[in-house]
């Protein structure tokens, strides 16, 4: 039985749910897809606008997972800085690593323009605010790297970033104007509407259950229906259940929660990121934030290890809010919600081939709105023939993280230890 979206700001705020019936029965497609965030529906859009006959399978309803649950920052980069990555890959993939990184904004906003998606998406850039002088030289020292690349980027001295964020927080910081922000729940609906009128068929309540060979063909069976494909593609990341064996066990899912203020009058919020800038700062267990189109401020920061959330849980978001923003101090949130990001060990997105016709990408450690659709058209060129050597990230071979029932408490531990960290930096 498909699980109702969480109650979130955007499940609340967003465009019509589309149509996609569950499967009944059996039915044939070249590609089939495995779930419905921006990974499957970035794949399915890209294979049906080639002509590919393609079916998507998602549990729940389409962006159900992390995609309609998001800041919804579009941020170029990954976590290693352009000359970390050039030294990590050499000459050749490096540089090709960090194009397609930082060209992550014009591939979102650049898709949301050709297909006319309705998403209050603003490419207004992200500020990056450093909360210590420590990591006020990482981010201009970050900042002067991609200015040497020749992309859109600029230092931001405290008074500036004062006026930009509303806030005296920070001691400054750089600014990414490639980046911006979007409803991503109508944005992920508006890929996988675009992705229908190209032909592809988009099937809701329809959880893949088993995943067999048919002889040179693959056979997806879901509790109602099969599909037999000759290609199977992946994008279930933070939510991969047991599909494949071992490939839930090569990211660390963690919960981070968002909240929500109501609409804010301009005598609170005329000076809160008055040029629409999405921010995300430099702590170890970062604070993110931005404003949606409605004059709302989100929050976004660590959550407790677990799906549900209680009362009491949101109070780290409210004590960012209360630091920034102390004109807020008794603005109730009006939605907190929280949702998975896939971790990996490696902090890089994966890409993987699994088996002869079977393709997974995931792991965008908080950068998916961008690199999972990114990740979804470079499965979709994938299975079109483009040789793996031909992408610009690695295909590598899937590695489940050993001591994986570890990582979990490992990562509790981590949180407590990076909490201090932050406390005693920002001290
Ligand atoms: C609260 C929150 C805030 C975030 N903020 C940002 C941000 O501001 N910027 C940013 O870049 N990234 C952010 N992220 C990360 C980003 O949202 C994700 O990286 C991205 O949405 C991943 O997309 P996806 O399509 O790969 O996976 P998902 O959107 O998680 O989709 C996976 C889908 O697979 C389905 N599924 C799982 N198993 C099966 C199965 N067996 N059969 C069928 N379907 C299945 C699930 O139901 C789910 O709908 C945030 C994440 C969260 C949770």
């Amino acid at each position: 039985m498909a699980q109702a979206h969480t109650a979130s700001l955007w499940a609340r705020t967003a465009t019509p749910e589309i149509d996609a019936p569950a499967l009944q029965g059996q039915a044939q497609a070249d590609v089939a897809i495995v779930g419905a965030g921006f990974t499957g529906c970035a794949a399915a859009l890209a294979l049906a606008s080639r002509g590919a006959k393609v079916r998507v399978l998602e549990a729940n309803a389409v962006g159900w997972g992390a995609s309609g649950r998001t800041g919804g920052q579009v941020i170029p980069g990954l976590k290693y800085d352009p000359d970390e990555l050039d030294a990590m890959f050499g000459p050749e993939l490096g540089p090709r690593i960090v194009q397609a990184a930082g060209s992550v904004g014009d591939e979102v906003f650049g898709l949301i323009e050709r297909h006319g998606i309705a998403c209050d998406a603003a490419q207004k850039g992200w500020l990056q605010p450093a909360f210590s002088p420590r990591t006020l030289e990482i981010v201009q020292r970050r900042c002067e790297q991609w200015r040497q690349r020749g992309a859109d980027v600029a230092p931001v001295d405290r008074s500036r970033m004062a006026r930009l964020l509303g806030s005296e927080h920070y001691l400054g910081g750089w600014e990414d104007r490639r980046a911006g922000h979007v409803q991503p729940l109508s944005y992920v609906r508006g890929l996988a509407a675009a992705a229908q009128h190209a032909g592809a068929v988009i099937h809701g309540d329809s959880p893949a259950v088993a995943l067999s060979r048919q002889g040179s063909a693959w056979r997806v069976s879901t509790p109602n229906g099969v599909v037999d494909a000759g290609e199977v593609l992946i994008g279930t990341n933070g939510y991969t259940d047991g599909l494949w064996p071992g490939l839930a066990r090569t990211v660390v899912p963690i919960i981070t929660l968002q909240v929500a203020t109501g609409p804010l009058p301009d005598a609170l919020g005329k000076d809160i990121l008055p040029e629409g800038h999405a921010a995300s700062d430099t702590r170890r267990l970062l604070w993110y934030f931005r404003r949606d189109a409605h004059g709302r401020l989100i929050m976004g920061g660590r959550a407790p290890f677990r799906d549900e959330l209680v009362a009491g849980d949101a109070r780290y978001a409210r004590n960012a809010v209360d630091r920034l923003y102390p004109q807020l101090r008794d603005t109730p949130f009006e939605f907190h919600w929280s949702g998975r990001v896939a971790m990996t060990k490696d902090h890089l997105p994966h890409l993987h081939r699994l088996a002869d016709g079977l393709w997974v990408a995931l792991g965008y450690n908080g950068r998916g709105v961008g690199l999972a659709t990114l990740l979804g058209r470079y499965l979709a060129e994938l299975v079109s023939g483009t040789r793996p050597q031909d992408i610009p990230f690695p295909v590598t071979a899937m590695r489940p993280i050993v001591g994986y029932p570890f990582t979990r408490l490992a990562a509790r531990v981590l949180t407590g230890y990076y909490r201090m960290r932050d406390r005693l930096e920002a001290a």
